[in-house]
């Protein structure tokens, strides 16, 4: 399903376990970065968390009032597009680890997939629709994935470097130096993106 570019044979392959982790995490907060709508980027790690039975995690998680939210059936466009934005980051994370390590870790997506499945069924009440949907927010995950990768290698040499990343200002931080820019030019930059995804 993938377009991103293919890597050469080989060469991908000798990342270790935990530079894929790098890439899954940080496939999550640079999407939770840049689409602004969703839960707030607290924390970034690849330390595995053996309660949870994960490897890695972005804490950018939907709070309660969102849920209450969709509970209700509240469906005004500001839910809507935060659901949509909270699937595309689930969906960042094994498409970033897919494109660094040449293949999809299903084992490792899993959960984020069910979540993003869940929220998909929540928004569409039908499997058919939901299963297009989920598609086709996967695509834009893609786009993503694609367009902002430079910020995405930057996150995962930090994580193998530091093992945690804390707050949005230290991610902001990393991207800022990972495209070289001054903190008014990214926001253009940010701003730009957006509005290629809602397009
Ligand atoms: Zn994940």
């Amino acid at each position: 399903m993938a377009t991103g570019r293919k890597a050469p044979k080989g060469a991908r392959s000798r990342l270790t376990a935990l530079e894929g982790t790098a890439y899954h995490e940080a496939g999550h907060a640079v999407a939770a970065f840049y689409l602004r709508r969703t839960g707030r980027l607290r924390r970034v790690t690849i330390v595995p968390d053996e309660k949870a039975g994960t490897l890695g995690h972005t804490q950018h998680w939907c709070t309660p009032a969102y849920w209450r939210k969709l509970d209700e059936g509240d469906w005004s466009a500001p839910v809507r597009l935060r659901l949509e934005e909270e699937c595309i980051v689930l969906l960042a994370g094994g498409i970033a680890e897919k494109r660094a390590t040449g293949r999809y870790n299903r084992v490792g997506a899993r959960s984020d997939r069910e979540k993003a499945a869940d929220l998909a069924l929540h928004a569409c009440g039908d499997d058919r629709i939901a299963s297009a949907f989920l598609k086709w927010l996967s695509l834009r995950a893609e786009g993503l994935v694609n367009v902002r990768w430079r910020e995405i290698e930057a996150i995962a040499a930090a994580l193998l470097r530091h093992k945690t990343l804390k707050g949005r200002s230290r991610i902001s931080e990393i991207v800022d130096e990972a495209l070289g820019l001054s903190r008014a030019r990214r926001g253009a930059v940010a701003a730009s993106t957006r509005r290629r995804l809602a397009s």
